[in-house]
């Protein structure tokens, strides 16, 4: 029976398994983490609005009425195409077919300070500790004597104006000043800072301006300052430097900015195309090696002229080409080239609001917002996950009690979590244009998958 290895257990990677199931083939996929994790709801997690159970879905669960797929939980190091091997910490991997969908890993552009104090979403150990995170700032502003200081703890710089950062700025704003305003009634809520600092002239690029104009005027609706044509150049644990030398100082920042593709893809020989990703034929077959594939965020590819999105549409589609490529070979029949259906975007800006372009049409608010849910709902994985996302969703549409606000972490794991001056002496906030920094309490730890 041959094999077929697919890497990741992303959207891409489930689709192919999905479409290969139950074919006579020998199926298996590897991913370094047990579940299947639902990215787009990252932020939700991280704004108290889900529990993260609601976005997680565990491999074999999934795989469990195929009994012709496997699945290994390991890390994958690198791939011998000549040997057809796939590499991994638990050792080689013969394959006949190859899926590769390993997605992408953040991108700080370089910016080593910004990496090793900033939060990003991509796993959702991210979203958990930016959560906790956030909880934390509040309760050390509570205990906080200096002004100063406590603004900083109150202050959250989100870098990145594309669907990621619009869509938790809204959310963060929405927990701020409806949710925590009730827990807090010892704090000055209204004077929190959220400062959304995009580097183009635009928020959510790839939307039609009348779009981009209404998430906008939502957002600043909700209190949240827009910076565009801004960018963010530094950071330490209190305070971020913006391109104009501008100090701001804050204890939060969420980098929203970018992805590359997964280390994965430097094993892959041959040139890359913007951001890492690896070129692939139109069948999605890597170019002299047939019988490899690279599917979603990790591929590039060209569609009507322009490189296909890294969104999990594209990822979903082309998995499941992936497989019909693969099950074509096997009958002997020539693979067919990949097309994709582009059914169009979404972006929510805070509860009961969004803006959509589905079919060529755009449209915004609340209907927007309620096709957004409903969407969310049927791409969720198992009815666990949709039953737990329906009753957090109605629960903070009808009371606004956010439920799950929890600080789960360590304070050992948390980022820059030191405690407020009452007990550890903060340096004065930095002005602008000051060459010093003041020393930080602690270092933000490495966020780990
Ligand atoms: C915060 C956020 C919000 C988003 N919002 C949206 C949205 O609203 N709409 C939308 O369409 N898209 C959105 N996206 C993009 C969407 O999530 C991706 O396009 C999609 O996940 C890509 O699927 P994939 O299968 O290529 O990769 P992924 O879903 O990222 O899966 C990759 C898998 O590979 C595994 N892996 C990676 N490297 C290795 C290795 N070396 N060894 C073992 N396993 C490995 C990972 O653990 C992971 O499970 C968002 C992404 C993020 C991060």
């Amino acid at each position: 029976m041959k094999r077929v290895v697919v890497v990741g257990a992303g959207f891409g990677g489930l689709s192919a398994v999905n479409g290969l199931a139950g074919k006579g083939l020998d199926v298996l996929l590897v991913d370094r983490q047990n579940f299947h994790l639902f990215q787009p709801l990252l932020y939700q997690v991280a704004t108290a609005a889900l529990d993260q159970g609601a976005i997680a879905y565990p491999v074999r669960g999934l795989l469990k009425r195929n009994p012709g797929l496997r699945f290994r939980m390991t890390e994958v190091t690198g791939v011998d195409l000549d040997h057809r091997q796939l590499l991994t910490a638990g050792g080689p991997i013969d394959y006949d077919y190859l899926v590769l969908a390993a997605g992408t890993v953040t991108n700080f552009f370089g910016i080593e300070t910004v990496r090793r104090h900033a939060y990003d979403l991509k796993h959702l150990a991210d979203a958990v500790a930016l959560r906790s995170h956030i909880l934390r700032a509040f309760e050390n502003a509570v205990q906080e004597s200096d002004p100063a200081a406590r603004a900083a703890w109150m202050t959250f710089v989100i870098v990145g104006g594309g669907p990621t950062g619009v869509e938790f700025a809204g959310a963060l704003a929405e927990l701020v000043h409806r949710v925590l305003i009730r827990d807090f009634p010892d704090l000055p809520l209204d004077r929190t800072r959220i400062l959304l600092v995009e580097a183009s002239p635009h928020l959510l690029a790839p939307f039609p301006p009348a779009l981009q104009q209404y998430a906008r005027t939502r957002l600043e609706r909700l209190g949240v300052e827009v910076k565009l044509g801004a960018a963010v150049t530094d950071a330490e644990p209190d305070h971020v430097v913006l391109k104009d030398g501008t100090i701001v100082p804050a204890r939060t920042l969420l980098w929203a900015a970018g992805v590359h593709a997964a280390p994965l893809a430097g094993a892959v020989p041959g040139p890359k195309a913007r951001g890492g990703r690896v070129p692939v034929q139109p069948d999605l077959g890597l170019a002299g090696h047939p019988d490899v594939f690279v599917v979603g965020d990790m591929g590039y590819l060209e569609w009507k002229g322009a490189p296909l999105p890294q969104v999990s549409p594209v990822a979903i589609q082309q998995g499941a080409h992936a497989a019909r490529v693969i099950l074509a070979r096997e009958r002997g029949e020539a693979a067919t080239p990949f097309s994709y259906w582009d059914k169009g975007m979404m972006a929510t800006i805070g509860r009961g609001a969004a803006v959509g372009r589905v079919f060529g049409v755009s449209f915004t608010g609340f209907l927007a917002w309620l096709a957004w849910l409903g969407l969310h709902l049927f791409y969720l994985v198992g009815f666990r996950n949709r039953l737990l996302a329906l009753v957090d969703w109605a629960a903070d549409y009808l009371r606004f009690g956010w439920g799950v606000r929890l600080i789960t972490r360590e304070e050992r794991e948390s980022a820059g979590l030191a405690a407020p001056s009452a007990t550890a002496p903060l340096a004065p906030a930095p002005v602008a244009g000051s060459t010093t920094s003041p020393a930080p309490p602690t270092a933000p730890a490495a966020r780990t998958p």
